[in-house]
């Protein structure tokens, strides 16, 4: 059996079927919108969130800094999570492209609490101070080991934004993972956000792809900035085409990735080299060592047993379960993990 790869749930590869589906999609030029697999793939992730509409992009990062881009004005400012994708991991992004500052907010385990969010509001009136222009929010929150927000820290958020009349965005990289867990229904979820961005190249299995989701206007925006950035894409009905494939067939199965971490979880906090693990909600499983210094030598022999895993931190590995890791993957992390146990 080749290495099983719990790095992250984007090394997944295409089936034979979403292969097939791709080969058969109808195609044209996206940036005339003329792709009908393109388009197909919009509509139908915009009804599934009773959003207007939908943009089609070719990353995560890429439907993050257009929404950030399309909600504020250089010189804003944009509230935060200090361990949020679009603030860590977007390569500076958002100074970058929206020439804006962030305020970072240390919420627990990669979320924003509603009542956080008072203090971090500049006064408008005040000239020394950034107009705070937009909140973000993390869902599932990476970072947090794959934490899910609260329903409740949701709707306080979307109050909070709405009575100071600022846009709210959703990071939702694993928009589905949340829902797997929550119950929540999509166009709950599209009721609550401005705009959301979500992946198809992550738990659902697609080999590219995101999406931005919102009103028709902003949409309109956001796809010029798309644009600008070099995201205009011609025949990407190919990619579109895995991307309806992926929302189709790939997101009732996420609750089988959500219980192998939790085994995987189990079978990490028992081993005396682990200090604690965080929280398994959904299909990440972030494992504190007891001893910041073994971290690359534990995941050295995990490695040699043929999983692999991912440093995320000082003293810290995250595993990951998505649609290429089966049971038989999974044991066999297990074993490797229980053979490790003696350090
Ligand atoms: C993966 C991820 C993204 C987007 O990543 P891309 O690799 O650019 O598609 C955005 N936000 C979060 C929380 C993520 O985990």
């Amino acid at each position: 059996m080749k290495n099983a790869d719990f790095r992250s749930d984007t090394v997944t590869l295409p089936t034979p079927s979403m292969l097939k589906a791709m080969m058969d999609a109808p195609l044209g030029d996206d940036v005339f919108q003329e792709d009908p697999t393109v388009n197909a793939l919009e509509a139908y992730a915009a009804d599934l969130f009773g959003k207007e509409s939908a943009l089609f992009c070719a990353s995560g990062t890429q439907t993050n800094q257009i929404a950030i881009m399309a909600h504020t004005s250089p010189g804003g400012e944009v509230i935060c999570h200090a361990e949020s994708h679009i603030y860590k991991y977007e390569g500076g992004g958002i100074a970058r492209n929206s020439q804006c500052s962030m305020k970072l907010v240390q919420g627990n385990l990669g979320r924003i609490l509603p009542n956080q969010l008072e203090s971090c509001l500049n006064n408008p009136k005040d000239v020394h101070l950034p107009l705070t222009q937009l909140v973000s929010v993390e869902d599932t929150a990476n970072r947090g080991g794959g934490a899910v927000y609260k329903i409740e820290d949701l709707r306080d958020i979307q109050k909070f934004c709405a009575t100071k009349g600022l846009p709210l965005h959703l990071d939702g990289a694993r928009i589905f993972n949340a829902l797997a867990v929550n119950g929540m229904n999509t166009k709950t979820y599209g009721q609550m956000f401005d705009s959301i961005s979500l992946c198809l190249s992550k738990g659902l299995g697609a080999p590219v792809g995101s999406l931005l989701l919102g009103t028709e206007s902003f949409i309109e925006k956001a796809r010029r900035f798309r644009k600008v950035l070099g995201g205009g894409m011609r025949q990407a009905g190919i990619l579109a085409a895995a991307g309806i494939y992926a929302l189709e067939n790939n997101i009732s199965r996420l609750h089988e990735d959500h219980r192998r971490a939790k085994l995987l979880g189990e079978t990490l906090v028992m081993q005396s080299w682990v200090q604690e693990i965080f929280p398994v909600e959904t299909n990440i499983v972030v494992a504190v060592l007891h001893k910041e210094d073994q971290r690359d030598l534990v995941q050295q022999q995990l490695m040699d047993l043929g999983i692999a895993c991912i440093a995320f931190g000082p003293g810290m590995l995250r595993f990951v379960t998505h649609l290429n890791i089966d049971d038989e993957a999974l044991e066999k992390a297990i074993l490797a993990i229980k053979s490790i146990g003696k350090l």
